[in-house]
């Protein structure tokens, strides 16, 4: 490829709209341009390195015994209220309008239209088990898009999903897609790792999410370095709060006493009263699913809501608003407590941190007045105990005992056990060998494979753009001859370089443009090609060459050895990301 023949618009300056560096460089190096928030058009550079992408994770998929198909963006919404997600997962469905009025549903992801395919496809244990997987455009009403390809309400993804006739066989293919997973990151340069995940509104029973440390992330990830246990925050737990609750019950009554004014935890640690906020009880008012139920937590401990969804089972949950609060309770935010005057219809839901905790202060339900003296499991009629509080960095693992860290992270990846949840709705069953009729049982699996595009800049980058692996760069080779005047020397050897270079398959760019050295270099160093043939006049009167590997020192070569010594230091970038079963 030359580079007057291709569209490779490079920018000098930062756009100002791109506010994390993979993103400024996605633009910058002329991968893509933004036709408005959340929609890209992908140039060439950008093209072909997301079709490397694609063919890593095609030969990963059919090698891990995947079978590709594709299936219509455009869906039916019946199959969705049919699966019970077009209500739950309204926020993000794209709803379109026929000419006739008749509603569509743009696809975020596709159980409902392959549980469809393989209720009328499969129906004998002979046929099981499948795995079908596709790479195609998803749609997501995104509330907040942003971070370039990273949340984008149009995006590509690999999804696969398996189909078995026994849990067993279940698990088998869930373990063949995770080892897909671990050898195609490895293969894209990326340092992914695979943390326990929440299931969200998908549904299902077991789930791993594959994560690339990131500052930038949007998942705060906690591990722990001795045991290897990590897991998305939404998820993990801990052998909990670090301090203690402390025991300061007299086996008094609870007692009300003004607290005028008093409507924060922190408030309530100040004097006059001097409260820990461990002492205390904290109720939270919630709307799940359009019923009102009251959380309890320790005073110093943070709700985790996508563990309230997990263990009350809603679809949806938010804050209750002041005067739902009022409604419920007869008081407002500052003031609940769970110890009296809680209607016998709202749910109580305490988090274990409060089990056996005596002596603690909450509110009164009466705005100004805060109880002392209330022992949890004596005073409050608690509907479910469980885990609802967000673990904490130095807190113990559960298991090692170890502390736990917390860092930031980019989900590139997930993978579900999804169980029978899809085909006992949408009637995927087969017969056993037994001569019994049962529901297929699932898995579903998915790689952001725009987001993993991006997630490779932002752990592969220096002040001057790209450091692509070899892998995934759009090429490998950007060959700069320094005069491009027809028939100077530097671009006759250029041609023939090139020529050759090509004809031993690696992959080169030719930088033909007529532009100062100072350009070209930049240039290439901005897009990030992994190596750099250079070829000036005054080298080259003494017969060389410079190499330069992104991110590495000049070396001078003589001409003859050039295509040797290229082709042999591809070859050794491109068996690093080899896996082992390559
Ligand atoms: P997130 O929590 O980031 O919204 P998700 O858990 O909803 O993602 P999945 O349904 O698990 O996403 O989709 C599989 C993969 O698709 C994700 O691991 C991620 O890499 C990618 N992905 C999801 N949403 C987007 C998006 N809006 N833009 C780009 N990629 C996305
Ligand atoms: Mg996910």
């Amino acid at each position: 490829m030359r580079w007057t023949q291709t569209f490779l618009p490079t920018l000098k300056e930062v756009p100002s709209d791109a506010e994390i560096v993979s993103h400024q460089l996605l633009l910058r190096a002329g991968l893509v341009r933004k036709l408005t928030g959340g929609l890209y058009t992908f140039l060439p550079m950008g093209l072909r390195a997301l079709k490397k992408v694609e063919a890593i994770i095609r030969q990963e998929m059919d090698r891990a015994g995947g079978i590709e198909v594709l299936m219509p963006a455009l869906q039916p919404p019946d199959i969705w209220q049919q699966s019970g997600r077009y209500e739950s997962a309204r926020d993000v469905l794209f709803k379109v309008k026929d000419s006739a009025q008749r509603e569509w549903v743009l696809g975020p992801t596709h159980e409902e239209v392959i549980t469809t395919l393989a209720a009328a496809e499969i129906n004998s244990y002979r046929q099981l088990p499948k795995c079908f997987y596709q790479v195609q455009l998803k749609f997501r009403d995104e509330i907040r898009p942003r971070f370039g390809l990273m949340r984008a309400k149009e995006f590509i993804m690999k999804d696969a999903y398996s189909f078995d006739a026994t849990d067993e066989g279940a698990m088998v293919s869930y373990k063949k897609m995770y080892d897909a997973y671990t050898r195609i990151f490895a293969r894209c340069g990326l340092k992914a790792f695979p943390v326990e995940a929440d299931t969200g509104v998908i549904g299902g029973n077991y789930s791993h999410e594959f994560m690339v440390p990131a500052e930038t992330g949007e998942n705060d990830v906690v591990y722990c370095e001795v045991s290897g246990y990590a897991a998305n925050i939404e998820k993990a737990t801990s052998r909990g709060a670090l301090t203690p609750t402390p025991d300061v019950s007299t086996g008094a009554a609870p007692e009300k006493f003004a607290t005028p004014g008093v409507v924060t935890i922190e408030a309530l640690t100040a004097a006059p009263h001097q409260v820990p906020a461990a002492s205390q009880v904290k109720t939270l008012v919630y709307v799940a699913d359009s019923k009102t139920i009251l959380v309890l937590l320790r005073g110093d401990d943070q709700l985790n809501e996508a563990k309230l969804l997990a263990r009350t089972g809603a679809i949806q949950a938010r804050p209750a608003t002041p005067d739902e609060c009022f409604s419920a309770l007869g008081a407002r935010p500052g003031s609940l407590g769970a110890a009296q005057n809680v209607p016998s219809t709202v749910s109580v839901y305490a988090d274990e941190q409060l089990r056996n905790a005596r002596g603690m202060t909450t509110g009164a339900n009466d705005d100004g007045f805060h109880l002392r003296h209330v022992d949890v499991d004596r005073d409050i009629r608690v509907s479910q105990w469980a885990d609802f509080r967000t673990v904490a960095a130095g807190e113990l693992a559960v298991v090692s005992g170890q502390p736990l860290k917390i860092r930031r992270a980019i989900e590139v990846g997930h993978v579900f056990k999804l169980g029978t949840k899809y085909s006992e709705k949408l009637n995927s069953t087969f017969l056993a060998e037994n001569g019994l009729r049962h529901p297929t049982v699932m898995g579903c699996y998915g790689i952001g494979v725009t987001r993993t595009l991006q997630a490779v800049i932002e752990q592969g980058n220096d002040k001057d753009g790209i450091i692509w692996p070899i892998s995934v760069a759009p090429f490998e080779v950007c060959l700069t001859p320094l005069n491009v005047t027809p028939g100077a020397p530097t671009l006759v050897l250029a041609e023939k370089l090139y020529a050759e270079l090509t004809a031993a398959g690696i992959e080169v760019i030719l930088d033909d443009r007529d532009d100062r050295p100072g350009v070209k270099f930049k240039d290439s160093e901005l897009v990030g090609f992994p190596l750099r043939l250079g070829i000036g006049e005054k080298s080259l009167a003494k017969g060389q060459v410079e190499l330069k590997p992104r991110g590495g020192a000049l070396m001078a070569v003589p001409v003859e050895e050039a295509v040797a010594r290229v082709i042999e230091w591809v070859k050794t970038e491109r068996a690093s990301l080899q896996t082992v079963s390559d």
